[in-house]
């Protein structure tokens, strides 16, 4: 058996997928490129789209950001997020003096209700050592350089707990409406991989 509720890798059905996707491709009978299109949809488009409502609420609603921080499952659930590993959210505020990394050091246990489908980065071995042991080198791959004076704290997901990153409010956003604001928060940003810039200064790639 595998721990509670974390999803293990390669389980029996992932190598049934496989098989499945190899033999249906072979035969002609779907694309392979067509399903990667789809998948992406779900990890970076689709998913964290509900994630980025969240983050948008935080910044523009001051007593909603506080019920967040103290009990993330419920103030999610007042947008109906919930479910399938979304059961016990832990939210983590990035502030100027402390930036948050996550991580399932065991698997790849990922918050699916507001974050869609994990990247496959996330997933892989070295991310899930390397952001644990060298956080601040991780962080610099992702384009993310934090100066010595910001604390980086990196969260382990636990058999229970689902974390998600409550990015800082990109400088310049003072005019935008929550929709607009929700449209400027990225994946990884709420995984705590990057952080968001200013909209003048560009989009952050791979939202
Ligand atoms: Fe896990």
């Amino acid at each position: 058996m595998t721990p509670a509720r974390h999803t293990a890798p390669e389980s029996d059905a992932a190598i049934r997928v496989k098989a499945l996707e190899s033999l249906l491709a072979e035969k002609g009978l779907i694309d392979p490129k067509a399903l990667d299109a789809l998948v992406d949809t779900y990890e970076s488009k689709i998913g964290p789209r509900n994630g980025a409502k969240v983050v948008a609420r935080a910044w523009v609603d001051p007593a909603y950001k506080q019920r967040l921080l103290s009990d993330a499952t419920a103030a999610i659930k007042e947008f109906g997020f919930s479910g399938l590993q979304g059961e016990d959210m832990v939210v983590v505020e990035n502030t100027d003096a402390v930036h948050n990394v996550v991580v399932c050091t065991l698997c790849s246990c990922y918050p699916w209700p507001t974050l869609g489908l994990p990247p496959v980065w996330y997933k892989s071995a070295p991310y899930r050592a390397r952001v644990v042991s060298d956080p601040r080198g991780v962080l610099k791959e992702f384009g993310t350089e934090l100066p010595d004076s910001v604390e980086v704290r990196t969260w382990d997901t636990t058999a229970e707990v689902r974390y998600l990153v409550l990015p800082q409010r990109p400088a310049d956003t003072d005019g935008l409406s929550e929709d607009e604001l929700a449209a400027l928060v990225t994946r990884d940003s709420m995984i705590g991989v990057t952080q968001l810039p200013a909209p003048a200064t560009g989009q952050e790639h791979g939202a």
